[in-house]
């Protein structure tokens, strides 16, 4: 007969976790969110499954250690556990790399980047009614000018190219020109928005907005657009009906998600006058970088919006800031973004309770007014510490 502990070890499921603690405030805000997804982890599953966290390399730490800033077998391990959790990295100066995250975002193909931003009580904002905004951005992760094709004003490559546009296409630039090109591919326009409906279906979403500024670029984000309804029409008939149907033939949208589009520039008027009409957003790379920020600005701020890159056969949980290394070392530094990527990584890999007990927590460690530096000041207060921050939200779990 097997002992009672015997039992609990064989019942015990354990889930590997991989993670990055990243460049400057990463490491401090990574031992905070581990504590708090622990504690979500033990409290609502009774300690029937447990996570182990296996370290990677990357940034600064991997220069150190092996004299790279991206070893292979980081991207190997995520590939294989399929998600990672990442704290923010520095840019190398001088590295050859433009950007580790947006290098890893390539390496693994995790072509959607996906922010909700929605409004915490309490916390302040710089708008008068920031509950209003629920949003979750889905962006095109892997074209667009982000895809990197770029050459200097005068460089070889620009001269062939200005000759060859010159003879061959009849276009004059200005010989004086950098040149940037822009991709926007209909495979991955596809399969960005098919993800974006997907997750209005799946949590029962009123809306998916196309954005793009295809009055100007009609051949890459007017054809996103008109992708994004050939999508709706060839695989979600049954589920999504378009703004023009409900125009034309009077069609009401029933329980459906209805699926619309407006120009960039007017959707940045939209996220102030009317966030409340608007809950998935899907767009080309470069709208949806501009857009993300600006939404998280209008309910308090990058420092409590969580963010994940998301590909076919790996997820990466990220938070949106960058590595603020004047706060590195400090314990000030607000673990809230990070933990609430933490959460979204809990509800990716099944453990949706434990993800609803760590918002939970936060939104009422939030409310009772308990905040880092960065928020509290706009309060005219001091504001806590990272790891008290992080165990404010463990004490609000019960
Ligand atoms: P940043 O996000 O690090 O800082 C912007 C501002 O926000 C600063 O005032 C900073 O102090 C503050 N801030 C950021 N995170 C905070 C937090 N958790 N708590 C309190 N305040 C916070 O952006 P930056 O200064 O432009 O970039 C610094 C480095 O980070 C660069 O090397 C950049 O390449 C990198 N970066 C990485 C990521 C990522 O890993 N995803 C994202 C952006 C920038």
């Amino acid at each position: 007969m097997r002992s009672g502990v015997d039992k609990m070890n064989l019942n015990r499921r354990e889930t590997v976790i991989p993670f990055i603690p990243g460049d400057g405030v990463g490491p401090e805000i990574m031992a905070a969110t581990k504590k708090v997804i622990d504690h979500a982890v033990a409290r609502s599953h009774s300690g029937a499954v447990v996570l182990r966290w296996e370290e990677l390399l990357a940034g600064s730490a991997a220069h150190e250690a092996v004299g790279e800033w991206l070893p292979k077998d980081t991207l190997d391990t995520i590939l294989a556990r399929g998600v990672a959790l990442k704290g923010p990295l520095m840019t190398p100066v001088g590295g050859g790399i433009r950007s580790l995250n947006v290098a890893i975002r390539q390496a693994l193909d995790l072509y959607a980047s996906v922010r909700p931003v929605r409004y915490f009580e309490g916390v302040p904002s710089p708008v008068k009614h920031p509950e209003k905004m629920n949003i979750v951005i889905f962006r095109e992760n892997t074209e667009d000018v982000y895809k990197g094709v770029e050459w200097r004003s005068g460089s070889k490559e620009v001269i062939e190219l200005l000759a060859f546009l010159k003879s061959r296409m009849g276009v004059d630039i200005s010989a004086d020109s950098g040149i940037g090109i822009k991709p926007i591919s209909r495979t991955a326009s596809k399969r960005l928005i098919r993800a974006a409906v997907n997750h209005a279906v799946k949590k029962d979403l009123k809306t998916v907005t196309l954005v793009h500024k295809g009055n100007i670029m009609k051949f890459t984000e007017g054809a996103f657009r008109d992708w994004g309804y050939e999508l709706a029409k060839e695989e979600f008939n049954d589920l999504v009906v378009t703004e023009e149907q409900i125009r034309t033939s009077g069609e009401s949208p029933d329980g459906k998600v209805l699926m619309n589009d407006r120009i960039a520039d007017n959707m940045f008027q939209q996220i102030l006058t009317r966030p409340d009409e608007y809950s998935v957003l899907a767009t080309p790379n470069l709208n949806g970088d501009y857009l993300a920020d600006a939404c998280a600005a209008q309910i308090g701020g990058l420092g409590l919006a969580p963010g994940a890159n998301i590909g076919e056969n790996a997820a990466v949980f990220e938070a949106v800031h960058g590595t603020a290394p004047k706060y590195a070392g400090k314990d000030v530094a607000n673990p809230s973004s990070l933990i609430l990527s933490g959460a979204m990584m809990l509800e990716h890999i099944g453990l949706d309770s434990s993800a609803a007990l760590v918002v939970k927590s936060l939104e009422r460690v939030l409310a009772d007014g308990v905040m880092t530096q960065d928020l509290a000041r706009m309060k005219d207060e001091k504001g806590v510490g990272t790891s008290a921050f992080a165990d404010a939200v463990i004490a609000a779990m019960g």
